[in-house]
């Protein structure tokens, strides 16, 4: 006799890591904000899109595939690695194409980690390395970030802090530089000499989702450093300046050896044809670029100025957001920025409960969301 369905048994026979996660939570679509309240014009500021939008070589290279997406992509991705590979100076056998950087995240994960290993990661990283590392059961070993009153990098990566949390169990640390959601980074010579003290057993996860944004003196030598530690995976992506998140593209950049090792573990056809068409029309297209980094520049200045005026605390940033401290329940500052249409990104799910994250916007965003902030305070 099978026994009868009872409420919750499908949780319980899920695996423990599982049982325990946490779905990620996305940034409000401007379309559901706006069915739910019914009203129209609203601007969304929360996940660190290019609200440029995409290049037009981009919207032209998927219009052209459009009538043959009854075939399967090319599962290797060819032209897209060889042209990332051409772009970063490294052997093409290097290059591990993702649906979405994310989809690297995990293949590494997958790969690496096993319920007795761990992953070590600092306090205010990006959320998706808890769930990742969850989800195949292993533990998280979490560094204390720099205090609120650093002088330099307030709640940013501590290297010293990340060292100390590195055990025998551990197979993976997650770097990301800039960090997201604080916007805070470490200096080249800095990373260097952290990763010169990691083992060379330890993959080293260097997740440079923004790195266009930084300023060029600060800007990881990644191939230098592939040739140096053979231990370490440089990922990146086409979701943020070279605006495609809608189509999930990112890419890893390692030794072959770890390249093999992640293509044995990804679906044989894990990135779609209209998304390697755009990210390689994409990188034709280096004056996009060039001006999304310039607007990005200039609406930092603007809202940084902003908040200074405003007296609240804003974390240094080398992304294409801010992070605030609004000194009251960020989540319900969140909830009256809404109902007048602006969307941002609450970060208490990153332990900054007083915290808002707020994507740099086109000029006319960025006014109108100050705007909006000062009549919510
Ligand atoms: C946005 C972001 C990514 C990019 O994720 P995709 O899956 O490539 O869209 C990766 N890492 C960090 C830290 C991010 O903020």
């Amino acid at each position: 006799m099978p026994s009868s369905y009872l409420e919750g048994s499908y949780l319980k026979l899920a695996t423990s890591g599982v049982q325990q996660l946490t779905p990620y939570q996305p940034g409000k679509p401007v379309e559901e904000l706006e069915r739910e309240l019914g009203i129209s014009g609203s601007i969304k500021l929360a996940s660190n899109e290019n609200p440029l939008g995409p290049s037009s070589l981009a919207v032209d290279a998927i219009k052209n595939l459009s009538s043959v997406i009854n075939y399967y992509p090319d599962g290797g991705g060819f032209d897209l690695s060889n042209k990332l590979a051409d772009k970063h100076d490294v052997d093409i056998s290097g290059i591990t194409l993702g649906n979405g950087s994310n989809d690297i995240l995990e293949l590494v994960t997958r790969a690496f980690l096993t319920p007795e290993h761990s992953a070590v990661f600092s306090e205010y990283s990006f959320a998706v390395y808890p769930i990742v590392v969850q989800a195949v059961g292993a533990k998280a070993n979490i560094a204390k970030a720099f205090p609120e009153d650093h002088a330099t990098m307030p709640l940013g990566h501590d290297p010293e802090a990340l060292l100390s949390q590195i055990d025998d169990s551990t197979r993976i640390i997650f770097i990301a530089n800039p960090n997201n959601p604080t916007g805070t980074w470490l200096t080249p010579s800095v990373l260097e000499g952290l990763f010169d003290h990691i083992a060379k057993d330890i993959i080293i996860v260097l997740d440079l989702a923004y790195t266009e944004y930084m300023a060029e003196d600060i800007k990881p030598p990644i191939k230098q450093w592939l040739e140096k530690f053979p231990n370490l995976v440089v990922t990146q992506t086409f979701s943020k300046v070279y605006a495609l998140a809608g189509l999930r593209i990112g890419y890893s950049i390692s030794s072959a050896e770890i390249a093999d090792v992640l293509n044995r573990v990804r679906q044989p056809f894990n990135t779609n044809m209209l998304a390697q068409a755009a990210a390689l029309a994409s990188l034709d297209d280096n004056e996009h670029v060039v001006k999304s980094v310039q607007m990005n520049d200039k609406g930092k200045e603007f809202l940084q100025k902003a908040f200074t005026e405003m007296g609240l605390l804003h974390l240094p940033t080398m992304g294409n957001f801010i992070s605030i401290n609004v000194k009251q329940d960020g989540l319900a500052l969140y909830q009256k920025l809404l109902k007048k249409g602006v969307i941002v990104r609450p970060v208490a799910n990153y332990a900054m409960p007083e915290y808002l994250r707020i994507t740099i916007g086109t000029q006319e965003q960025n006014e109108r969301f100050i705007e909006t902030l000062k009549q919510c305070l």
